[in-house]
């Protein structure tokens, strides 16, 4: 089995498939760069159940990550959405307590680290860029063409299963003649912040603001660091002002509360390095992979994580609903290979299904409650 794509969703596919077939050779194919920021911070506090059930390392391994300062924890949510007072939740409400404020690329890294310590050679995790894909006969096997990072060389694999757990990319599936359906054309603008060693900023919790062309959030990170994010249309005249550093810091004063209060309280400064000149952009829109898998056949794919189905970030799930398919994906695809008589087709059709539409029931329903605006970013959404 070939995984395109080590993040949550590619590595909780390994994982969950080696731990119903532990004989299974599954290679995952990775080019992050873990040095890198990488958004999509929060992490809520019932993911520990599905990273237990993965591997009981990660848990382990976050708690201690927390404890030496590589992540932070997160204490609720407080935001003004359908009005201008914060409501906040509190996490000592919630049964599973605290969830998190991760560094994301080292999130990411932890859980190949875990994978890489589960699987046993020939299976392994290697470092390199998908490029291609074609069937090959006698006998009938996907071919993998990627490019290795380090050597920059070609490599070619085989596999009978091959799973995109690309992310928003879906490069696999796409080569494979899938269509991405895009439900709107939200983008998200992010600038990260950094406040002197000498401010305290105690605010732990998921800020959350919304806006007349579209809504913020900031979370703490570690490191005195804070990222700020604003999502609006493409279409909005606010997203060319906010591919701007000056246009972005303008647009989060004139627009928020709390969120710049914070800025300017914890004496954030923004960073600035040669990677990040201008805020970066990134798409947040919901979307969907059409079709998501092909189990008919001897060579078999499937889709999982947001190659499958992406989700705005106001519904904090993306990770979460990553782990959780690729823990389905990887399950399935074992009894798979065992040989069991099984409908794979539609154990993950269905399961796929219910996950879309409780998702875009939420989606609406959050949306309905901002009534205080009548942009055009709140009236398709209404
Ligand atoms: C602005 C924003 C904020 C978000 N905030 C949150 C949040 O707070 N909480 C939350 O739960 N979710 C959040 N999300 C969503 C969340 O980040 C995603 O749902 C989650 O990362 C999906 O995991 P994944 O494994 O499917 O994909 P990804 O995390 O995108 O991982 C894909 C992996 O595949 C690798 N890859 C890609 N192409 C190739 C290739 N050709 N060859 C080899 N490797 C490849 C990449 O390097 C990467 O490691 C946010 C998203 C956005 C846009």
């Amino acid at each position: 089995v070939v995984i395109v794509g080590g993040g949550a969703a590619g590595c909780a596919t390994a994982l969950s498939l080696v731990r119903s077939k532990p004989d299974a050779t599954v290679l995952i194919l990775d080019d992050a760069d873990p040095t890198s920021f990488k958004i999509g911070e929060s992490l809520p506090a019932d993911a520990k159940r599905i990273l237990a059930y993965l591997s009981p390392d990660i848990p382990t391994r976050l708690s201690k990550d927390i404890s030496d300062g590589l992540h932070k924890r997160c204490t609720g949510n407080a935001s003004a959405w359908g009005a201008p007072l914060l409501e906040e939740t509190y996490a000592i409400m919630n049964p599973f307590g605290m969830g998190y404020h991760l560094d994301r690329a080292k999130f990411d890294q932890s859980l190949r680290d875990a994978v890489a310590g589960t699987l046993k050679a020939p299976s392994g995790i290697s470092k390199s860029t998908f490029t291609s894909i074609e069937r090959q006969s006698n006998p009938e096997r996907w071919a993998i063409t990627t490019r290795d990072l380090d050597s920059q060389e070609p490599r070619v694999y085989t596999a009978r299963w091959v799973i995109d757990a690309s992310g928003r990319k879906a490069s696999l599936a796409h080569k494979l003649g899938a269509n991405t359906v895009k439900s709107d054309s939200l983008l998200a603008f992010y600038a990260l912040f950094v406040s002197p060693s000498t401010t305290q900023d105690r605010d732990y919790r998921t800020l959350i603001e919304s806006s007349e062309s579209g809504w913020w959030y900031s979370s703490q990170l570690p490191n005195n660091h804070r990222v700020v994010v604003y999502h609006t249309d493409d279409t909005d005249p606010s997203s060319r002002d906010a591919r701007k550093l000056d246009g972005f810091l303008n647009l989060l004063s004139h627009q928020t509360t709390y969120i710049s209060a914070l800025v300017t309280d914890g004496e954030y400064d923004l960073v600035v390095d040669a990677k990040a000149r201008q805020p970066r952009c990134t798409a947040a829109g919901s979307s969907y992979l059409e079709p998501f898998l092909d189990a008919a056949d001897v060579l078999k794919w499937c889709a999982v994580g947001d190659a499958a189905m992406a989700f705005d970030p106001l519904s904090s799930q993306g990770m979460i609903t990553a782990l959780k398919m690729g823990s389905l994906v990887g399950d399935v695809v074992a009894q798979d290979l065992h040989g069991t008589e099984l409908d794979v087709t539609s154990k993950i059709t269905d399961v796929y299904s219910q996950v879309r539409s409780k998702y875009e029931k939420e989606k609406r329903y959050y949306y309905e409650q901002v009534t205080r605006f009548d942009g055009d970013f709140w009236r398709v959404r209404r």
